[in-house]
């Protein structure tokens, strides 16, 4: 309790100093059929005097509960958009995936922050990818199905985050339509140690191409992992193997 009361008053603080102390990650995804990379996706790490570097998993939900994801997911949403930018000068159909969380999309106007940046950096709308977990789609689907929504009519991917690792609501992709689906790590170890989780992501790798998405598998780590998964014909891979973030 203590600890959490403390980081959130160095969240604080960093959000009202110009963010000092958040800092942008990226790592690289790989298509792997093309044998480049896709893009990157940015990733937030925080670093303060008394925790040292914090994990997203520790300081995301403060950052939900105490409303600071608002401006925070914003000025991620800046510094992705900046990098790409940058790598476009060399990789021109780079894009950037960038993670969303349901409290951005019921409290603040996401879509009008994204085409804000989007011109400020000046960069075409499918440049940006927008990664959401599927978790928040129960407590508030219509918000959700109308935000993806508009990012179709926009013309701005979409990636469901951690599929397989909730409920899995196949019914809900009919209606998201994702372009990319992308499997957790903790999945993707299951898969590589469990012949049914095996099938059973293979399986999803068929649904994932029959709606037109592409697949994306986390966390591989080892040439080893990489050989037995690319049997499942996914599009993409992040993971150590590639790169650390
Ligand atoms: P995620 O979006 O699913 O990101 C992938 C996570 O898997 C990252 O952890 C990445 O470092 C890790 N990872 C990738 N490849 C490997 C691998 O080969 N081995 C291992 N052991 N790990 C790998 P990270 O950076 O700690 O982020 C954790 C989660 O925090 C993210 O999961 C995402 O849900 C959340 N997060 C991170 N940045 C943001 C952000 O800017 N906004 C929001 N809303 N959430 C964020
Ligand atoms: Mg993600
Ligand atoms: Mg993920």
């Amino acid at each position: 309790f203590l600890r959490r009361k403390s980081l959130l008053q160095y969240l604080r603080q960093a959000v009202v100093h110009d963010f000092q102390g958040f800092i942008a990650y990226f790592q690289p995804v790989q298509d792997i059929h093309r044998g480049e990379p896709y893009g990157a996706e940015a990733l937030l790490r925080f670093q303060c005097s008394d925790f040292g570097m914090v994990s997203p998993s520790e300081f995301i939900p403060l950052l939900e509960e105490s409303g600071l994801i608002i401006p925070v997911g914003r000025w991620i949403l800046a510094r992705a958009m900046e990098f790409c930018k940058k790598m476009q000068e060399t990789i021109p159909h780079f894009k950037i995936s960038v993670n969303v969380s349901y409290i951005q999309v019921m409290k603040s106007d996401l879509i009008r922050d994204i085409s804000a940046l989007l011109d400020e950096y000046q960069l075409s709308a499918d440049s940006v990818q927008i990664e959401l977990t599927e978790s928040g789609f129960f407590e508030s689907d219509q918000n959700y199905i109308r935000f993806c929504a508009s990012l179709r009519t926009l013309h701005i991917p979409l990636a469901l985050d951690d599929f397989g690792t909730g409920y899995s609501n196949f019914h809900y992709l009919y209606h998201i339509n994702p372009q990319v689906i992308k499997i957790d790590r903790s999945f993707t170890l299951k898969a590589l140690n469990n012949d049914y989780e095996f099938t059973l992501l293979r399986h999803m790798t068929q649904l994932t191409h029959s709606i037109n998405s592409k697949m994306c598998i986390e966390g591989i780590e080892t040439a080893e992992e990489l050989k037995k998964i690319c049997e499942l014909n996914p599009d993409y891979i992040q993971g150590y193997y590639f790169s650390k973030p």
